[in-house]
C-alpha cells in the first residue's frame, strides 16, 4: 500500500475576509483535491460554507487544522485567469477577495450547508430508468422526506464527492434547489408540430402525398408536408417534432398546417424550449456595411495592431452595431470567444434579439436576473470550451466573471454608462475597467463603444493610450436631431405654461400625434411629486430611516422612500402647524403621466421607469409595445435614453434640464451631456430629421448649447479644463472613504480621527470628513473622507499605506463599530 501523505489546503470562502483558512484533508480525499474545485468546510460556529481550494500542500500549520467535510467537483470550475482576475480586482478596488469569489460564482455554485434539495416540481418520472443506484437512493429519499440538506444527502449516498451527482440530477430536472423554486418557474414553451404515428408510415405517407398531389387546390398543403420532410421531420418512421415557426417561415401555409392538423395528418404540442438564445428563429445574413463604416472597422482593425484598446466614438444612429456584427463573426470564424458587455441587460432587450438574429444559438445571456440553472449551463459550457454553445456572451457586468478558455474579443458598448460600476455590495469594481485587465490577461484587444465616451476613456484615447476610431455621420444619411430649446423663464412670466409642460413643448406634441409620430419624454426622477411642502411653515415629511422627504407614490396612494423601505400614509394637514396647505413640489414621471391624461386625453401614454418594471419581463413588453406603435408616448427616467432603436419617434421632450445641471457632483455636466445627447439620439433615426426639445430656465447654458450643436470634442475641451483646474478625474484619482455610525455624534468624532491619520501621510490630498448630501440611510449616519490622489502615484504603495491605517484604526476596540466602505474611482 502506498504510503498515506497528509494534505492541507487553503479554502477561500465567499465571506468578506482577505484571506484563505488552512483545512486538513482526509485521506480518502486525497485524490480529489485540488485548485479550483469546490470544497465544504465548517467554520465559526459550527456552520458548513462552501470554499474554493487555492492551494494544495504539506505545510502543517502551526495550530489544528479542522478537516474538510466534503468535495463538491471532480474538475476544477474556475480557471487561472479568473482567478488572477479576482486577485486584481481584490487588490485595485481594496476589497475583500472573498467579496470577490462572491460576485464571480452564480449562487448555485455556492451551495451552503442550509441550501435544501427538492424534487422538481415538474419532473418527469420516465427519467427514473436513466438513473443509476445511488441517483436512485437520492431520489427514494426525497419522495419521503420532501428536502434534504447536501450533509444529509451525502449521508444518504454513503459518499463526500456527491455535488457530481447532485448537478446531474439537477440537469435531468430531478432535482432543484429550493433557492431556486423561489424564482417563478415558467419554462418558456413553443408551438411544436410533427406527424402523426399513422402518416409517419412510409406507404401510408406515399399514398397520402400522391393523393394531395392528384387533387386539385391541395398544393399548400402538399407543400406543407414537403417542406416537414425537408427539415428533417422524419427520421425513418419515426416522426421528429419541428418548430411550427420555422415550417412557417420555411414555406408552409398556417392554412395548410391546421388543415393537415383537423385531418389527424399533423399533430401538435406546446413544448419547452431552452430559455437561452433563440433557438426558435432563423439566422439572418448580416449587413453590407456603408462606406463609411467599413471604413471605421478597417480603422478599428488597423489600431488593433500596436493598441490594446479602441474607442469606437460613433454618433447616435450611426451603426456601430453592425461593425461589433463584422469583428465578432470575425472572432467565431477564427474559432474564438467574444464577451460583449452592456450597462445593464434589462435594458437590452433590442440588442439580444439584434444579435441572436445573426448568431442565433451562439448567444448566451448571462445576468442576475436569469435563473441560476441558466447560469451555471453558461458558465459550464465556457469551462468545457463548448464550440457549438455561448461563442458569444451577451452580459451585464457580472459576466466579466465567466470561464473564457479562448476569449477572441471584449467589446463595451454605451461605455460611458455608470451603471458599470457596481456600489453595493462590495466589490466596488468598475465592469469596463476591469474588462480591460480581463483583455489583457487573455491578451485580447478590447473595443469600447459610445456616442459620448467617458471623460476618462476620451481622455486616454487623446493621449494615445486608446486607439480612437470616429464616426460622425448617422448610417443612411439620417440627418442629426435637430434641438431647440424650450424657454421656461420666459414662458413662466408670459403665463403660457401648462402644468409643467411649455406651450412651445405642447405644440410640438400636438402636431407629432397628428402625423402619427411618437414621443419619448424624459425626466430624471420617478414617482409622482417628489415632495409635500406645507405652504405655510415649510414643512415636509421625512423618512424615519433616512435623511430624505419622502416622495409621493399615487399608486397605492402612499408616501415612500427612496432609500429604504419606508413608507406612510399621505397626511391630510400639516403635522407641524395644522394648516391643510400641503401643495406637491417637483414633479416625477408618475405626474407627468398623470398630467399628459389632461393635456392629450386620446393619446396612448406609458411610463418607463423603475417602479414600472420589476418583473422580469416587463421592459421589453413596453418596449415591443411601443414598437409596435401601441404607444404614443413613452415617459421614462433614464431607461428611455439607452441604446434603443426606434423608426417612428420624431419627438423627444426632455422636461427639466436644470435638475441635472444643478447637480452638486462634478460629474453633473458630463452626466447631463451624455442623458440629453443619448435621450436626443432615439429621435428620427429612419427616414424623417428628428426634433429634440429641451426645457429650460437657462437657454444659454454652455452644456446645452453644445448639445444643441452636436459638438462632443467643444464640450469635452471645456471641460476638461475644469477637471484639470480642480484636480478631479481624470488627472486625479479619487477613492472614498464612507464611514457609517448610528450614533451621530459619535461617527463625527471616528471620522474626524480617520481624516486626521489619513491626512498624516497624504496631506491636503485628503478631503473632510464632509457629511454627505444625505446624511443618513437606514438609520446609519454616514461621513465621507476623500483621497485625491495625483494620477502618475504608485496606486500599490497608496493602497498599502491605507490599509495599514485601516488595519490600525480597526484594531482599536472603540472603534469595532464603525463600518468603513471603500471605493475606489466612484461614480
Ligand atoms: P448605433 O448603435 O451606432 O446607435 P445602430 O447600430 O443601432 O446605431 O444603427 C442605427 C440604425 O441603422 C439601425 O436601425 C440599424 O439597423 C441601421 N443600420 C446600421 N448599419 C446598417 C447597414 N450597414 N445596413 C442597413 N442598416 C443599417
Ligand atoms: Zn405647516
Ligand atoms: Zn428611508
Amino acid at each position: 500500500m502506498a504510503e498515506r501523505k497528509t494534505f492541507f489546503v487553503e479554502v477561500l470562502l465567499p465571506l468578506a475576509l482577505n484571506k484563505s483558512f488552512t483545512y486538513r484533508v482526509p485521506f480518502e480525499l486525497n485524490e480529489h483535491v485540488k485548485p479550483g474545485i469546490r470544497v465544504v468546510v465548517p467554520f465559526g460556529k459550527a456552520k458548513l460554507f462552501t470554499g474554493l481550494i487555492t492551494k494544495v500542500h504539506e505545510d502543517v500549520p502551526s495550530y489544528q487544522a479542522k478537516y474538510i467535510e466534503h468535495v463538491l467537483d471532480e474538475n476544477p470550475i474556475i480557471t487561472g485567469n479568473q482567478f488572477k482576475l479576482w486577485n486584481w480586482i481584490a487588490d485595485y478596488y481594496m476589497a475583500p477577495l472573498g467579496d470577490v469569489m462572491n460576485a464571480a460564482l452564480p449562487s448555485n455554485f455556492k451551495l451552503a450547508s442550509e441550501t435544501k434539495i427538492i424534487l422538481h416540481p415538474e419532473f418527469n418520472k420516465n427519467i427514473l430508468d436513466r438513473l443509476d443506484d445511488r441517483e436512485y437512493q437520492i431520489y427514494e429519499a426525497l419522495e419521503i422526506q420532501e428536502e434534504l440538506d447536501l450533509k444529509e444527502i451525502s449521508e444518504i449516498v454513503g459518499i463526500k464527492t456527491i455535488q457530481p451527482i447532485i448537478n446531474k440530477l439537477i440537469g435531468y430536472k430531478v432535482l432543484l434547489t429550493k433557492e431556486e423554486l423561489r424564482h417563478k418557474f415558467t419554462p418558456k414553451t413553443a408551438l411544436f408540430i410533427r406527424l402523426t404515428d399513422e402518416y409517419a408510415q412510409q406507404d401510408k405517407l406515399e399514398a397520402y402525398l400522391q393523393e394531395l398531389s392528384d387533387a386539385k387546390g391541395k398544393d399548400k398543403q402538399l407543400q406543407a408536408i414537403l417542406t416537414y420532410l425537408k427539415l428533417g421531420g422524419l427520421k425513418g418512421n419515426k416522426a421528429e417534432f419541428i418548430l411550427r415557426k420555422r415550417l412557417e417561415s420555411e414555406g408552409a401555409s398556417v392554412s395548410s398546417l391546421n388543415t393537415l392538423e383537423k385531418n389527424g395528418v399533423l399533430f401538435s404540442d406546446r413544448l419547452e424550449i431552452s430559455r437561452l438564445g433563440e433557438a426558435d428563429d432563423e439566422t439572418k445574413q448580416r449587413k453590407a456595411l456603408s462606406e463609411d463604416q467599413q471604413r471605421a472597422l478597417d480603422e478599428v482593425r488597423t489600431s488593433f495592431t500596436d493598441k490594446d484598446v479602441c474607442l469606437l466614438h460613433g454618433v447616435t444612429g450611426s451603426g456601430k452595431t453592425e461593425i461589433y456584427v463584422e469583428l465578432i463573426q470575425e472572432q467565431l470564424d477564427a474559432g474564438k470567444q467574444v464577451l460583449f458587455l452592456l450597462p445593464e441587460i434589462a435594458l437590452t432587450t433590442q440588442l439580444i434579439n439584434r444579435l441572436s438574429a445573426y448568431f442565433g444559438d451562439l448567444v448566451g445571456v448571462y445576468h442576475s436576473k436569469f435563473n441560476q440553472n441558466e447560469r451555471v449551463e453558461i458558465w459550464n459550457a465556457l469551462l468545457n470550451n463548448n464550440p457549438t454553445k455561448f461563442r458569444i456572451i451577451l452580459g451585464a457586468r457580472s459576466s466579466l466573471f465567466l470561464p473564457f478558455r479562448d476569449l477572441g474579443l471584449i467589446i463595451i458598448d454605451e461605455e460611458h454608462e455608470s451603471s458599470f460600476k457596481q456600489y453595493d455590495p462590495s466589490p466596488r469594481y468598475n465592469a469596463r475597467d476591469s474588462a480591460i485587465v480581463l483583455g489583457a490577461l487573455h491578451k485580447t484587444k478590447v473595443l469600447l463603444g459610445s456616442a459620448t465616451p467617458a471623460f476618462e476613456t476620451y481622455f486616454n484615447a487623446q493621449e494615445g493610450k486608446f486607439g480612437l476610431v470616429e464616426l460622425n455621420k448617422r448610417f443612411g444619411d439620417v440627418q442629426m436631431p435637430e434641438i431647440l430649446t424650450a424657454n421656461l423663464k420666459k414662458e413662466k412670466i408670459q403665463k403660457t405654461m401648462n402644468m409643467h409642460f411649455s406651450s412651445f413643448l405642447v405644440q410640438h406634441m400636438e402636431e407629432a400625434l397628428q402625423n402619427g409620430e411618437q414621443i419619448i419624454l424624459f425626466q430624471n426622477r420617478r414617482g409622482y411629486n417628489p415632495i409635500w411642502n406645507c405652504e405655510i411653515c415649510g414643512w415636509t415629511p421625512k423618512c424615519k430611516n433616512c435623511d430624505v422627504s419622502l416622495t409621493y407614490h399615487k399608486h397605492g396612494n402612499a408616501l415612500k422612500c427612496h432609500y429604504c423601505s419606508y413608507y406612510a400614509a399621505p397626511m391630510g394637514s400639516c403635522p407641524k402647524c395644522s394648516s391643510n396647505r400641503l401643495k406637491m413640489v417637483g414633479f416625477g414621471t408618475e405626474k407627468i403621466e398623470d398630467d399628459l391624461s389632461v393635456l392629450f386625453p386620446k393619446a396612448k401614454v406609458q411610463r418607463l421607469d423603475l417602479d414600472t418594471t420589476r418583473q422580469k419581463n416587463s421592459y421589453s413588453e413596453i418596449i415591443s409595445n411601443f414598437e409596435n406603435r401601441e404607444i404614443d408616448i413613452l415617459v421614462g427616467t433614464q431607461m428611455v435614453t439607452k441604446g434603443l432603436d426606434f423608426d417612428n419617434v420624431s419627438l423627444v421632450g426632455i422636461l427639466d434640464a436644470d435638475l441635472m445641471l444643478n447637480r452638486a457632483d462634478f460629474r453633473a455636466f458630463e452626466r447631463s451631456y451624455h442623458l440629453m445627447s443619448q435621450v436626443a439620439g432615439r429621435a428620427g433615426r429612419k427616414s424623417k430629421r428628428g426634433k429634440v426639445i429641451i426645457q429650460t430656465h437657462d437657454v444659454d447654458h454652455w452644456v446645452i448649447r453644445h448639445v444643441i450643436e452636436h459638438d462632443y470634442n467643444g464640450f469635452y475641451k471645456n471641460e476638461i479644463m475644469e477637471r484639470k483646474n480642480y484636480l478631479y478625474p481624470p488627472f486625479y484619482k479619487i477613492i472614498n472613504f464612507t464611514l457609517k455610525h448610528r450614533k451621530e455624534q459619535d461617527l463625527e468624532a471616528m471620522a474626524a480621527d480617520f481624516g486626521r491619520r489619513l491626512y498624516n501621510v497624504f496631506g491636503s490630498r485628503i478631503l473632510g470628513p464632509e457629511a454627505p448630501a444625505i446624511k443618513r440611510i437606514q438609520n446609519n449616519y454616514i461621513q465621507v473622507v476623500k483621497l485625491k490622489m495625483e494620477r502618475e502615484a504608485s496606486p500599490k504603495k497608496v493602497k498599502a499605506k491605507i490599509t495599514e491605517i485601516i488595519d490600525k484604526f480597526y484594531s482599536e476596540p472603540m472603534h469595532k463599530s464603525v463600518r468603513i466602505n471603500i471605493d475606489v474611482d466612484p461614480m
